[in-house]
């Protein structure tokens, strides 16, 4: 049975921090603030796989409290999220992704973001969307105070 779930996650920007998206490092003024390498793409992701497996959420699994996870780069987490799929029997079906973004145009990096998810969750690049939004200036989004993205995963379980 295939099984669905959703996850949505925000960063806020800041001076000082790299920018990274779908394990791409991209050239930005600013970057996102986080204990890990605070890539939310990355993390909705994860979460929603973890949601398919009815898991609880990356912050569970890998609390911002933890020394280990301090700069960590979050394939490691879409890594876990895999081995919890591959515990259950079961196989991802596909992810599908936006990242809301005022600024960076992130277009010209959505292969290599989705070439980076794709080898962190054992899948084909055709298995994973990526798609990139402004938030058309509106909010806080809009004002580039951060970034965000939602996913959504298929996983087919035994
Ligand atoms: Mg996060």
């Amino acid at each position: 049975m295939v099984h669905v779930g959703i996850g949505y996650d925000v960063h806020a920007l800041v001076e000082g921090r790299k920018l990274i998206l779908g394990g791409v490092e991209i050239p930005h003024p600013k970057g996102l603030e986080g204990h890990s390498d605070a890539d939310a793409l990355m993390h909705a992701i994860c979460d929603a796989v973890l949601g398919a497996l009815g898991e609880a959420d990356i912050g569970h699994l890998f609390p911002n409290t933890d020394p280990r996870w301090k700069g960590a780069p979050s394939r490691l987490f879409l890594n876990e999220a895999v081995r919890l799929v591959g515990f259950r029997n079961g196989k991802i079906v596909n992810v599908d992704a936006t990242v809301i973004a005022q600024a960076p145009r992130l277009l010209p990096h959505i292969r290599e973001m989705k070439a980076n998810i794709a080898a962190a969750l054992e899948l084909n690049i055709q298995q994973v969307g990526v798609k990139a939004t402004t938030n058309e200036h509106l909010g806080f989004l809009g004002r580039e105070e951060g970034i965000a993205a939602m996913a959504v995963a298929s996983v087919d379980l035994p």
